[in-house]
């Protein structure tokens, strides 16, 4: 596959485009394969990637039902930090958010990895004694946040708003290293990758059952045929469920619809993201300067991808508090991703009751900041049966009580 580069972009506008390659093949898929991904979302192609790069595993199978991307990677409001309260979760996270920093050299493409800093504000004296904690947590942990005063927010953030009339602005926790990326573009970069290894990424392919022999998985059938494989991995967010019934177990979460929208483009005016978790609303501005607006969960289980009405107005009603520009802008577009939501709101990256089948499920509201770190472990955990970065994250933690309770920083926002 030829590399893409500054010359190739010239080559290429010299000789009118003609010259560019497809980013990734369309195979037909082959009988059998050592590995078989169901689900081509950033966290199922970042698996398949991390298998070929780190472990030389590189038959390799990702089966789409839609197209790449197409669930919730590419719905997200791509907010990336890793200032979360657990060691397991801060590890997990840290590891992800540093792979994010070379994403773009690593893959060969460009995923516009954006570190243009995360602030979480604190609007009740609860919140800012949660963030003082959880900095203190980040710093033993060795990720660099701080707990910032209201001056040095209206300081990042000239248009906030830092008298609400319900919830003043107290402080924020400040991660200057988060940020935000492309997020189709970071399963276009995991695709083209795999598909240079050599590995089949197959879209418009679903799977329907989970076939298995003495209680060992043997292979999946699809709406294209049997094909055989070793191992499984089921990475399907909001399908979990689903999926996990085909291998005959239960899984301990909730699907839900999660809706986000997006303003008609203004100038740029704000260069970071900004969390406002009790009023419920964030925002960041897209390269296009549309503010991207991230809203809430249905309350109820479901398995739409649409929006709803109540929830965009409740989010920017909530947002014009903390930021009045707002109540200017006229809102573009609304959708929702089914998010699959565990109690105590941490991922799971587990072997699977069923011998050779593995499940990466649980990211709810915030996996996308996860990609990187959570295909690395969970190659690791296919390839060698264990992975320090998913050892916490097992489903027997819900059997023995041992929970990773990331409920304040992951519970609402993202
Ligand atoms: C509105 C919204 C905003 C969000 N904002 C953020 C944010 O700012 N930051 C953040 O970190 N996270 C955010 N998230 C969460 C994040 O998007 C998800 O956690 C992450 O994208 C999950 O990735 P995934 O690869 O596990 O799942 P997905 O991208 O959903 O991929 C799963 C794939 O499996 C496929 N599939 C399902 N069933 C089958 C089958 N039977 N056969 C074959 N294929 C199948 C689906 O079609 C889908 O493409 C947000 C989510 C939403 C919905």
């Amino acid at each position: 596959m030829k590399r893409y580069s500054a010359f190739a972009v010239v080559r290429e506008a010299l000789s009118y485009h003609m010259g560019w390659e497809r980013a990734w093949a369309s195979p037909e898929p082959k009988k059998k394969y050592d590995a078989i991904i169901i689900g081509a979302g950033g966290h199922g192609l970042a698996t398949a990637y991390y298998l070929g790069k780190n472990h030389g595993i590189k038959n390799v199978a990702v089966l789409e039902k839609g197209w790449l991307g197409g669930g919730n990677t590419g719905r997200n409001t791509t907010i990336i930090r890793s200032n979360y309260l657990q060691d397991a979760s801060a590890a997990l996270y840290e590891k992800a958010r540093s792979l994010y920093e070379t994403m773009s050299q690593d893959l060969n493409y460009n995923v516009m990895f954006s570190p243009r800093g995360v602030i979480m504000l604190a609007q009740t004296e609860h919140e800012v004694r949660g963030y003082k904690r959880t900095a203190q947590a980040n710093a033993l942990q060795g990720v660099t946040t701080e707990f910032i005063s209201p001056q040095r927010v209206k300081e990042i953030v000239p248009i906030i708003n830092l008298d609400g009339p319900r919830y003043p602005v107290l402080g924020g926790l400040w991660q200057a290293r988060g940020g935000t990326a492309r997020h189709d573009a970071v399963a276009w970069g995991y695709a083209r990758a795999c598909s240079a290894m050599g590995m089949d990424v197959i879209q418009k392919c679903e799977v329907t059952s989970i076939r298995q022999e003495g209680g060992k998985v043997v292979g999946v059938s699809t709406n294209r045929g049997d094909i055989a494989c070793d191992k499984l991995g089921i990475v399907v967010a909001g399908h979990s469920g689903h999926v996990a019934d085909m291998a005959g177990f239960r899984l301990p979460i909730e699907s839900v619809s999660l809706q986000a929208l997006v303003s008609e483009p203004i100038k740029p005016c704000m260069d970071c993201v900004v969390m406002a978790n009790t009023v419920h609303g964030y925002m960041s501005q897209s390269d296009k300067g549309e503010m991207v607006i991230g809203g809430g969960a249905d309350g109820y289980n479901n398995y739409t991808q649409r929006g709803s009405f109540h929830h965009a107005e409740e989010t920017v009603r909530a947002l014009c508090e903390t930021f009045p520009m707002v109540s200017r802008l006229k809102m573009l577009r609304q959708w929702g991703g089914i998010v699959d939501m565990t109690g105590d709101r941490s991922p799971i990256l587990s072997k699977a009751p069923l011998d050779g089948v593995f499940i990466n499920c649980g990211w709810g509201t915030g996996g996308f900041k996860a990609i990187p770190g959570s295909g690395w472990g969970f190659a690791e955990l296919m390839a060698r049966g264990y992975s320090p970065l998913t050892e916490q994250f097992g489903l027997d933690r819900f059997k023995e009580g041992r929970f990773i309770d990331e409920s304040v920083a992951a519970g609402v926002a993202h």
